[in-house]
C-alpha cells in the first residue's frame, strides 16, 4: 500500500472552519470547530515524517508528534491517544490555546518549504476530544498504593500535571487552592471562546476520579500554614502562578472606570459558569454600551478586548505602545481580534486618563510612539514622537502584565528564596526550591508564561519528588537497622 503520509504537496493546508465573526461575538463559545475525521487524516498526511522532526523540537513537552500524526493518517485513533498522552497530561488544552506559531508549527520543516505548516495543534486536540467521547480518557489506576504523601499548591496546569503524574506511581495526593475551581487560569483566566469549561472542568473530575483529593477555598499562607503542610506531607508542590497585576502609573489612574484585567475576565468568566457576581450585575465589571479602551499587547489584553466586544461594547479599543510585529500576543489572536471589530491604536502610550468633576473616567490621553534604537536585548524601544490624541473611554482595562506576589512573605518562609522579581528560586535540575522537599513549578518560577511550559514543569518536578520520596522510604527503612 502507497504511504498515507507526504501528502503536503497534493493537500492544501486547512484549519478547522471558524465561525463567521458576527455569529461568535453572540456568545462566548469556541471559535473553531473540530475537524471531521477525513479531514484530521488528511492533514495529519501532510507530514514529511522528517528524520529530525523539528516540530518536536519546538513543543516544550517533546511531544511525539509524528508518530501520532502517522496513527491519525492512518486511522489508528487510540493509538494515536495512547501517544500524545504519555507525554502530555492535557493534549487537548493545549491544541486548543498553545501559540502553535511560536512553538511546534512555528518551525515545522514543510512550513519552511512553503508549503504551509502541519496543523499539529488542531490535529492534537481532535485526537484528545475523540478520546473523550469514545470513552477511552479513563482514570488514573495506580499500578500499587502507596503510604506517602505530595501536597500540591495550586490547582493550575502545572499543578495538576504533576498531580496526575505522582497519582500515576500510587502516592497520595492533595491538591490546595484559594479558588472554589479547579483549573487556575484556564477556568479563571482564558475565556471560553478560546477554552470552554467543560474541557477543564471533565479534567478535574477524571482527576477527582482517580483520587486525587482537591481542597478549595483553602489559601495557604491564610487559612493554613505552609509549615503545617510541611508537616502533614512527605513532600510539597508550589505551582501558585502570578496574580500581582502591574500598574498603570499615570495622572488620573486612580478614578472610576479602570480595572484590572485579571478582575474583568474572572468576573466574566464566572458569570459564565452559572456564578452570581455583583460587580458584573452592577455593571462594574460589564462592557456593556461603554467605549472600552484596554491598554497592553499581550495575550491577556486580546483576551480582555475580545470579552469587552462579546459583552456588548459601544467601542473596543487596543492601545499598545510597539507595533503590530513587536508585540507580545498572539498574531492569530491579533487576527481574530480584528476581525471582531476590535481597533487596534499601534505605537501609542497612555499619558494620562481624562477624568470628569466626578471623577469619572472621560477619555485616555496617548502619546504618539516610534520605534527607536535596539535594547540590550535586540527589541526596539518604543520613543515619544512629541504628538498626543485623546480616545474616549468609559471602561479602561490595564492588561500590563503580572508579577508574583510576595510569597515568603505570605508563606511565613523566610527560607524560600526568590529572584529580584519575586519568581521562587529553583534548583534547575529537579525545581526543588531553597527549603529541602519543596519543589516549585510553572508561573511562579518562570514569571507569566504559558499552560504548555507550566505542565512541562509539573511533570518533571513530579519526578523530582518522587526520587524525594523514594530517598525518605529508603532513609526511613534503614532508620532502626542502623540505630541497633
Ligand atoms: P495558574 O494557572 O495561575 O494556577 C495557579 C493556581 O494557584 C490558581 O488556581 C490559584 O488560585 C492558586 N493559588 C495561588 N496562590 C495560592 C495560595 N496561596 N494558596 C492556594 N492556592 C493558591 N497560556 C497559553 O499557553 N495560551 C493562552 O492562550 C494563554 N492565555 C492566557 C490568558 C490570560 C488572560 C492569562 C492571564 C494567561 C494566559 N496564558 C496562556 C498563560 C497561562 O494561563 C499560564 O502560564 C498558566 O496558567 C500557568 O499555570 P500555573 O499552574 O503556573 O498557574
Ligand atoms: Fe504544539 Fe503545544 Fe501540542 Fe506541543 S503541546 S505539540 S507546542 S500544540
Ligand atoms: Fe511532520 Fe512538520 Fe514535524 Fe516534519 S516538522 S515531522 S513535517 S510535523
Amino acid at each position: 500500500m502507497a504511504s498515507r503520509m507526504l501528502k503536503f504537496t497534493k493537500i492544501d493546508r486547512s484549519m478547522p472552519d471558524k465561525r463567521d465573526a458576527g455569529q461568535r461575538t453572540g456568545d462566548f463559545d469556541e471559535i473553531y470547530a473540530d475537524y471531521a475525521r477525513e479531514v484530521a487524516e488528511d492533514q495529519a498526511a501532510r507530514c514529511s515524517q522528517c528524520g529530525v522532526p523539528f516540530c518536536q523540537q519546538g513543543c516544550p513537552l517533546s511531544n511525539n508528534i509524528p508518530d501520532w500524526l502517522k496513527l491519525v493518517a492512518e486511522d489508528r485513533l487510540e493509538e494515536a491517544y495512547e501517544v500524545s498522552m504519555a507525554t502530555n497530561n492535557m493534549p487537548e488544552i493545549c491544541g486548543r490555546i498553545c501559540p502553535q506559531d511560536r512553538l511546534c508549527e512555528g518551525i515545522c520543516t514543510i512550513e519552511q518549504s512553503g508549503h504551509g505548516t502541519v496543523t499539529i495543534g488542531s490535529v492534537e486536540r481532535y485526537i484528545t476530544d475523540t478520546a473523550w467521547e469514545e470513552g477511552w480518557v479513563k482514570p488514573v489506576k495506580p499500578p500499587r498504593e502507596r503510604e506517602q504523601s505530595a501536597g500540591i499548591i495550586g490547582a493550575g496546569p502545572g499543578g495538576l500535571a504533576a498531580a496526575e503524574q505522582l497519582r500515576r506511581k500510587g502516592y497520595q495526593v492533595t491538591v490546595y487552592d484559594r479558588y472554589d475551581r479547579g483549573g487556575g487560569l484556564l477556568i479563571y483566566g482564558i475565556p471560553g471562546f478560546k477554552l470552554e469549561k467543560y474541557v477543564v472542568e471533565r479534567r478535574i473530575k477524571r482527576l477527582e476520579d482517580s483520587g486525587i483529593r482537591f481542597e478549595f477555598n483553602t489559601s495557604i499562607g491564610e487559612d493554613v500554614k505552609l509549615t503545617d503542610l510541611r508537616d502533614k506531607h512527605d513532600t510539597l508542590l508550589i505551582a501558585t502562578g502570578v496574580y500581582k497585576a502591574r500598574d498603570l502609573m499615570v495622572p488620573g489612574a486612580g478614578c472610576t472606570g479602570v480595572h484590572a484585567a485579571l478582575d474583568f475576565l474572572t468576573t466574566s468568566n464566572r458569570k459564565g459558569l452559572g456564578d452570581t457576581v455583583p460587580t458584573f450585575d452592577d455593571g462594574t465589571h460589564n462592557a456593556k454600551d461603554k467605549n472600552v479602551v484596554v491598554i497592553g499587547g499581550g495575550d491577556t489584553a486580546m483576551d480582555c478586548v475580545r470579552t469587552a466586544v462579546r459583552q456588548g461594547a459601544k467601542s473596543v479599543r487596543c492601545v499598545y505602545r510597539r507595533d503590530r510585529a513587536n508585540m507580545p500576543g498572539s498574531q492569530r489572536e491579533v487576527a481574530n481580534a480584528e476581525e471582531e471589530g476590535v481597533i487596534f491604536e499601534w505605537l501609542a502610550s497612555p499619558e494620562a486618563l481624562v477624568d470628569d468633576e466626578a471623577g469619572n473616567l472621560k477619555a485616555v490621553r496617548a502619546a504618539r510612539m516610534k520605534l527607536g534604537a535596539p535594547d540590550p536585548s535586540g527589541r526596539q524601544s518604543p520613543e515619544k514622537t512629541g504628538e498626543t490624541f485623546d480616545l474616549e473611554a468609559d471602561m479602561v482595562i490595564k492588561a500590563l502584565g503580572f508579577d508574583p506576589e510576595d510569597l515568603p512573605q505570605l508563606f511565613g518562609e523566610s527560607a524560600l528564596t526568590v529572584n529580584r522579581w519575586g519568581a521562587v528560586k529553583v534548583d534547575f535540575a529537579t525545581l526543588e526550591t531553597s527549603i529541602p522537599g519543596v519543589y516549585a513549578a510553572g508561573d511562579i518560577v518562570r514569571g507569566a508564561s504559558l499552560v504548555v511550559w507550566a505542565i512541562k514543569d509539573g511533570r518533571d518536578a513530579a519526578e523530582s519528588m518522587h526520587r524525594h520520596m523514594k530517598k525518605l522510604e529508603r532513609s526511613r527503612a534503614a532508620a532502626p537497622v542502623a540505630a541497633q
